[in-house]
């Protein structure tokens, strides 16, 4: 792509360097911002740099947050027995917008991948199993992706746990609502008979 300004590009090459964002969708969101007021422009790209700047993980959770401890660890109104262990902050955000969870999170900030990189100290499970212990918790829910990683990491977190008498589930796998049994890989529809609930439970949730 040739520019004939320097300022242009720098713009749009920043632009380009976020996921999702190809060249052209990076040009036409500065060409956007080059026909904006000065000060809205400025505006925009303060609100990122304060945000980058001033944005904390929960010291509890490791949620996002822009306090020390987040605002669902610090809601007295949220079960304080009971925590979700998910991968990332964006998990967070999926299950509560289900508004079906009322208990506390736990961010690992990934799952055990060693072709990754990804060994146990990367991940925050020693806070975890530290919460575990001193926190009056009576149960863990693990909300991991189904795979052989997150499988491993609920397997390696189970074992840590096994000395306390804590309450360990796992979210139900299995077909998705809406989905065709015949569409389903083998692996998603073993799981779904192996982790079959009653009707009267199926229908009164
Ligand atoms: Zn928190």
């Amino acid at each position: 792509m040739q520019f004939s300004s320097q300022l242009l590009e720098n713009a749009v090459n920043e632009f380009a360097k976020l996921p999702g964002i190809g060249k052209k969708t990076a040009l036409r969101l500065v060409l956007h911002l080059v026909k904006q007021d000065e000060t809205l422009v400025a505006h925009f790209s303060n609100t990122i740099a304060k945000m980058r700047n001033e944005i904390k993980f929960c010291n509890r959770c490791y949620n996002i947050s822009d306090t020390v401890t987040c605002n669902i660890c610090s809601n007295p109104m949220r079960q304080q027995n009971t925590i979700c262990v998910v991968e990332n902050i964006r998990d967070v955000i999926a299950i509560e917008n289900t508004q079906q969870f009322s208990g506390l999170y736990h961010v690992l900030g990934g799952v055990i991948s060693p072709l990754d990189g990804l060994g146990p100290e990367q991940l925050t499970i020693e806070a975890l199993v530290n919460r575990i212990q001193n926190e009056a918790i009576e149960e863990v829910i693990f909300a991991l992706n189904p795979n052989i990683q997150g499988d491993t990491t609920i397997y390696y977190i189970g074992r840590m746990l096994k000395e306390t008498n804590v309450k360990i589930t796992t979210i139900a796998r299995g077909i998705a609502f809406g989905g065709e049994l015949e569409f389903a890989d083998e692996m998603t529809l073993a799981k779904s008979i192996s982790n079959r609930i009653t009707v009267d439970h199926y229908i009164s949730n």
